[in-house]
């Protein structure tokens, strides 16, 4: 260290880089070149199912085959394990004892939604609609007045089930919340956001032509629901369902159409659902490419992060537990002393400061979009609660990873303290004694249906992750 101020403050102070300045034109042009697959990838997976299809997809297409819980397993096998098609464990049997532990990283599937009811059609004043319930932390107000399509699975009265999506083609019809003239929201325009749209009132429109009929429909005074009639009558002439087997469904309304470049310079991509397959296919992409690595190494998509990482398929489940076991007893290592010496990357986005509402972060402590990934210690709210709050020397190790290979990386919090909070799968996955610390992608609109991300970031994201298998 020299001992002018400027020498000083240059060896001294910690200053956040920029991820453009220090990837330079051919650095950047591989973000762009990464980003263009990551597009692809989120316009066909907005469900937790859809993702694990297409992650299965890409697995297959790098050379994994399925696992199945007792099979025996050697070095350099490729394999992935479909949960009930909702969440999706891929793994590459390293070179290194088992013992010395496995590599995981974790992101989720799952995003903020609005899922259909059981009993979801109804008509109203010429009008069909369909009962919502949404899915996650949505803020109300964002989802109406926007086109919507439909994503699910029906599991028919005879056990077969049919795959639903309307409203992704050019050539496909979209649905929609609609809302208020402000002509007539005067009462509305006086409430708070939270309450402005309430949850029975997402409503969506999804038809208004009458069944054609010769009957005299003016015979009776009762209602006559043609509109819902037709609403059925399309359902079951495509799909072969009846109301009946809605009870048996998970359809959801996401936004409808395709990511889309935002900004002259291309830099960033606005979808739905970057929170979080935007971390999901970089774990994907750096674990499908590796080639007889010297550790294990393990990509997670889970499912139910949005509502709590509850049921089979969310990260509270046992599976991750079970398929550690059941590796550990075809390899001949103790389970518990993989656990103990794996390392976790917890990969689900942050909130990047957003200069339009900055009352909201504590810039110092904030992810900068385009600086890089983001490395955070702890999540919770009020105080830390509910988080793993990673080690010092989890946090080192990690940092030193990085910095190795040159990965262009941050630190952050979620924003200012007592100002709100949340939480990631890190200290599901930290509770099996298995060392977590959370990385992810800063988003801006975080849960909205169009969410922002930098190219460069998702690349960084990969970065870190093709280093964390090394
Ligand atoms: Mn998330
Ligand atoms: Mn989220």
């Amino acid at each position: 260290m020299g001992d002018t101020v400027k020498e000083m403050k240059k060896a001294l102070f910690y200053t956040k880089k920029s991820a453009y300045e220090l990837e330079g034109e051919q650095g950047i042009e591989a973000a762009y070149k990464f980003a263009r697959g990551y597009s692809d990838f989120i316009g066909i997976a907005k469900t937790e199912r859809e993702a694990v299809t297409a992650g299965v997809a890409i697995l297959e297409a790098h050379g994994f085959r399925p696992y199945s819980l007792g099979m025996g397993v050697s070095a350099g096998d490729k394999l992935y394990y479909n949960n009930r098609g909702k969440s999706l464990l891929a793994f590459v049997i390293g070179k290194e004892p088992l013992e010395r532990g496995i590599r995981i990283s974790a992101a989720h599937v799952d995003s903020p939604r609005l899922d259909l009811k059981q009993h979801t059609v109804y008509e109203n004043t010429g009008f069909g609609y369909l009962k919502t319930h949404y899915y996650g932390g949505i803020r109300k107000y964002q989802w109406a007045t926007i086109p919507l399509a439909l994503h699910g699975v029906v599991v028919k009265a005879d056990g077969t089930s049919v795959d639903v999506v309307i409203g992704e083609d050019d050539g496909d019809p979209v649905f929609c919340i609609t809302d208020l003239l402000p002509h007539l929201s005067k009462d509305q325009s006086q409430r708070t956001l939270d309450a402005a749209f309430t949850g029975e009132g997402l409503n969506i429109l999804i038809g208004s032509r009458p069944y054609s009929t010769d009957e005299d429909p003016y015979e009776t005074s009762s209602p006559d629901e043609r509109v819902k009639l037709a609403i059925l009558k399309y359902f079951n002439d495509k799909y072969g369902i009846t109301e009946s087997d809605l009870v048996s469904a998970e359809l959801s309304a996401v936004p409808a159409g395709k990511p889309r470049d935002i900004g002259l310079d291309r830099a960033m991509i606005g979808a739905y659902g970057h929170d979080d397959r935007v971390c999901a296919y970089p774990i994907l992409m750096a674990v499908a490419e590796l080639e007889a690595p010297e550790k294990t190494a393990m990509c997670i998509f889970a499912d139910k992060e949005e509502i709590g990482s509850d049921g089979v398929t969310g990260m509270q489940s046992r599976v991750l537990a079970d398929i550690i076991a059941e590796l550990s007893r075809a390899l001949g290592a103790d389970e518990h002393v993989v656990r103990a010496n794996s390392l976790c990357l917890s990969a689900d986005v942050a909130a990047g400061f957003d200069p339009n509402y900055p009352e909201v972060y504590e810039v110092k402590n904030s992810a900068i979009c385009g600086c890089g990934v983001v490395l955070t210690k702890f999540t919770g709210s009020r105080g830390k609660s509910g988080t793993n709050d990673a080690s010092a020397e989890t946090v080192g190790k990690v940092r030193r990873i990085f910095d190795a290979d040159g990965v262009v990386w941050q630190t952050a919090e979620l924003g200012k303290v007592d100002q709100g909070g949340g939480g990631t799968v890190a200290k599901f996955i930290a509770n099996h004694n298995i060392e977590t610390i959370d990385l992810g992608v800063p988003v801006l609109s975080m849960h909205a249906p169009f969410e922002i991300i930098s190219k460069v970031d998702l690349y960084e994201a990969y970065r870190a992750h093709v280093a964390f298998n090394k």
